[in-house]
């Protein structure tokens, strides 16, 4: 049986998560739900998905000349999970329209972390989190860094992780805030929350975070220095992450690839839907390791890196699968991505 999923809000994560459920042979995308009669909605029509909208919205959309399947209730209704894709903090407002209709619940990284039972990242928590009724994939940046501190901790055991991020203004759609002629400390104290959002997954983890805002739009960029539980080599790094999920390794002496912006160009080069890149991609000639610490620069798509993971916590809270490895599979053939050397 295929489990039946709703997405409310067709945005920059909500769109992606769409097309990445209809994908899936063990799932069934029963529709995308929007409440501005804007171009998303006109392009979900479009792309064939049954648009609901709010029961005070029909008229907008009607007026719109948008045609729409009924309204978010009867969504819910025919639901077995909604994925909740709305602007951070207006998924907890919608909470109780999801428990009045009986749905399992799927969270971005912009509710605050008690919106959910858990807080969610397949390589960290999967089997901690089957059955619960609602999980909350946490934003781009903790993904980000939850893969490689999952991925290495398995392998060497991490003690502590001190990060500092290069994020981007804005995402490429908007244009009612960045970017500026500016580097602006996001948030100016120390350490960044992003740091606690990681320990929302891994409580036990010393971490500490940084962040500023620069004025792009493409991808984040990490600086991390994880400190490791023993000594190790280059070479061990290299073997652990050339064969981790959702990693890919770029070396930028071998492809000339030493910055998003061609990162960027080559998923655009290769043909990726909205030149995405939901891999965390790594820099070879960054991992550095000196005793028991090692060094590296990592880059994150901010608008497709959580897709692979929104996939995971919807069969995660259905049961379809209790073992990681084996939807971590499904995901990524299903979605086509890679893992090794960016080739
Ligand atoms: P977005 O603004 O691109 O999309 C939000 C969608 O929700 C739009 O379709 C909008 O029409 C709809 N919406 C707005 N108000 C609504 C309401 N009251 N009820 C129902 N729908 C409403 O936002 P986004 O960037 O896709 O972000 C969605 C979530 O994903 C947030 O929690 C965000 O923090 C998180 N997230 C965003 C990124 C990113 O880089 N954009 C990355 C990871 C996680």
């Amino acid at each position: 049986m295929r489990v039946r999923v709703a997405i409310n809000g067709f945005g920059t994560i909500g769109k992606r998560i769409a097309d990445a459920v209809s994908l899936q042979d063990d799932m069934e995308l029963i529709g995308v739900s929007k409440t501005r009669p804007n171009y998303e909605a006109l392009a979900a029509v479009r792309r064939g998905y049954p648009l609901y909208v709010p029961a005070d919205r029909l008229e907008v959309f009607e007026e719109a000349g948008i045609r729409v399947a009924g309204t978010l209730d009867e969504m819910l209704s025919k639901a077995d999970v909604v994925v909740d894709a709305t602007p951070g903090g207006v998924g907890a407002k919608y909470k109780p329209v999801y428990e009045e209709h009986g749905v399992k619940m799927v969270f971005q990284g912009g509710e605050k972390a008690h919106v959910a039972e858990a807080s969610f990242n397949t390589l960290c928590n999967y089997e901690e989190t089957l059955g619960k009724q609602s999980l909350r994939v946490v934003s781009c940046n903790t993904t980000g860094l939850l893969r490689i501190i999952c991925s290495i901790h398995k392998a060497f055991g991490v003690k502590a992780v001190r990060a500092v991020i290069v994020r981007r203004g804005a995402d490429p759609k908007e244009n009612k805030r960045g970017p500026i002629n500016s580097i602006v400390l996001n948030p100016p104290r120390l350490p960044s929350h992003h740091g606690e959002d990681v320990k929302t997954v891994l409580p036990w983890l010393d971490i500490m975070t940084a962040a500023v805002a620069v004025p792009t739009t493409l991808m984040h960029v990490h600086f991390l220095n994880v400190k490791l539980e023993k000594r190790v080599s280059r070479e061990d790094v290299l073997g652990v992450l050339e064969n981790s999920p959702r990693i890919v390794i770029a070396s930028a002496s071998g492809t000339g690839i030493q910055s998003t912006a061609e990162l960027v160009e080559y998923a655009r080069d290769l043909g990726r839907a909205r030149y995405d890149l939901p891999e965390l991609v790594l820099w070879e000639d960054s991992i550095t390791v000196a005793g028991n610490e090692l060094l590296l620069f990592q880059a994150v798509h901010q608008e497709s890196i959580v897709v692979p993971e929104n996939i995971d916590a919807i069969r995660a809270v259905a049961k379809l699968e209790t073992d990681p490895a084996k939807t971590i599979e499904k995901t990524d053939k299903a979605l086509g991505l890679r893992r090794g050397w960016l080739s």
